[in-house]
């Protein structure tokens, strides 16, 4: 049905139709098909879209008018850090001499990018003091799944093969426990106490001679920072497991705290989060990983490296737990957070994470007395309400994330984290102004007075949206998952 209002590519074509005109040939013709033989030659040609130029470009464009993006409006879609993605950093990605290069080009011909790439993990280093980074993996789950491959790889090493489990707290970021189950470990629950925090008793109850690793966000998923987590990397170092950090969001503390000197034995980052990698809809992420000395040995191969002032990758590493990615990491993600740690320099990185946390406590306070604040404190860059409050009047969070549609925002993510009745996960980020914060505030006031005043309204929004509510169940049970043309 929703091809009635927007064609498919497919339904624009008419045979013969094209978009290109080439000049006649003047070179001898061959026959490809004659050439190719039988066995290569697919018994029917591919049915592909016969439309003119003017029909692609409004096809594309009309879809891309119907997406929502950073760039048309506010999205605080907490733990994603949809922050503005600078066009600077598009500029330099698209330099000639970084944009035409192949990864199969002799070492020596593309010196120039691997020394951005070096001093990147240099950068990276520095920033979360850890001894040595690589760029290979490819997003945040990646980089979990690689370094707790490596954690493995080193309980191993050390003929220690009775840990099995890795400890991930009940707040956790989704992909945590799935990580350590494809890692091959068991994901086993620490609870958090009223406070949001991981509990500390229930830790000491889990962790033992089994326990492979903790993962741990800090701040957590719902923006608290783990005050105690000196106590607990002694806890869990003490029982012989590695700590693991979860640097998805580090533009909370990026500058000021490092997870290396909080006794974090490997980390990964999302430079297509916390440094302004265009992300969403599936596109290319990175998820570099960092780890102590101690660790050094297992990471990725090859390793980028300097060796008497040449730029090179090694591959001479017998520990390593090999490749994870063919090549070395997106580069282009990599070269746009490079861009942006340049352009930003050290003081500038301190005071994303300044904004970011202000931005986020100056929201929270404006809304803690309408929507319920579970957790009282001071957050980072993100914060968690409950709409426990608006519920018992009839209306879930989900229809709250709906009307906000209707306002032209992006919602809030929802029902995450999993520890939080009706949750509504909210972070700004640090590149919106104070108009933008106090529009979205203003809104959010306003459908808490429609819960009271018009429950209907809200209960049923979206209203001006092109698609109206979705039958979510229908979806999930019966998703059509291939195109059937008519
Ligand atoms: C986004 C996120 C991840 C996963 O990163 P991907 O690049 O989507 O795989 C992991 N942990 C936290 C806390 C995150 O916010």
């Amino acid at each position: 049905m929703y091809n009635q209002d927007f064609p498919l590519i497919f339904e624009h074509s008419k045979p013969g139709r094209t978009s290109y005109s080439l000049p006649e040939l003047d070179v001898p013709d061959i026959d490809l098909d004659a050439e190719l033989g039988e066995r290569y030659l697919r018994e029917q040609p591919p049915e592909l879209p016969e439309v003119s130029e003017l029909d692609i470009v409004r096809h594309y464009t009309g879809l891309s008018n119907r997406n929502y993006g950073v760039d048309s409006g506010f999205y605080p879609l907490g733990s994603c850090t949809m922050k503005y993605n600078p066009k600077l950093n598009e500029d330099i990605a698209r330099l000639d001499g970084f944009s035409h290069i192949h990864p199969d080009q002799p070492e020596k011909s593309v010196q120039g990018a691997m020394e951005m790439m070096y001093d990147l993990q240099t950068a990276l280093r520095e920033i979360t003091g850890m001894a040595e980074v690589s760029l290979q993996s490819a997003a945040g789950a990646h980089g979990e799944w690689t370094a707790l491959m490596m954690i493995r790889a080193f309980h191993e090493a050390n003929g220690d093969f009775r840990r099995t489990k890795v400890i991930v707290p009940d707040s956790a970021h989704g992909t945590n426990p799935a990580s350590a189950t494809v890692a091959g470990f068991e994901a086993v629950t620490v609870k958090s106490n009223d406070k949001g925090l991981v509990d500390l008793e229930d830790l000491k109850r889990v962790v033992g001679e089994d326990t492979a690793a903790l993962m741990l966000t800090n701040p957590n998923t719902l923006g608290l920072f783990e005050t105690e987590i000196e106590e607990m990397a002694k806890i869990v170092h003490e029982a012989g497991g590695k700590l693991y950090y979860d640097g998805a969001n580090l533009n909370a503390i990026m500058g000021y705290a490092r997870p290396g000197d909080m006794g974090f034995d490997a980390v990964h980052l999302n430079l297509h989060k916390t440094f302004t990698g265009p992300h969403g809809g599936g596109g290319p992420g990175s998820g570099p990983v960092g780890v102590t000395e101690e660790l050094k040995a297992f990471l990725p191969k090859p390793l980028l490296i300097k060796k008497d002032g040449i730029y090179t990758f090694d591959d001479d590493r017998p520990q390593s737990i090999g490749r994870i990615k063919p090549y070395y990491g997106n580069f282009g993600i990599n070269l746009r957070a490079y861009t942006y740690i340049r352009t930003m320099g050290a003081e500038g990185l301190k005071k994303v994470s300044e904004y970011a946390v202000l931005n986020a406590n100056y929201m929270m306070r404006k809304l803690e007395s309408t929507y319920e604040l579970p957790f009282k404190q001071h957050c980072k860059h993100e914060f968690v309400l409950s709409g426990k409050q608006q519920k018992k009047l009839g209306v879930r969070t989900l229809d709250i994330a709906k009307r906000l549609l209707d306002y032209g925002y992006h919602p809030p993510t929802i029902y995450f984290p999993l520890n939080v009745e009706e949750a509504l996960m909210v972070e700004p980020t640090e590149t919106e102004s104070k108009e933008t914060l106090d529009g979205f505030v203003e809104t959010m006031l306003r459908i808490a007075d429609e819960v009271i005043e018009e429950p209907e309204l809200v209960q049923e929004a979206p209203h001006h949206t092109i698609v109206k509510r979705m039958d979510e169940t229908t979806a999930a049970r019966k998703p059509i998952l291939k195109y059937e043309s008519k």
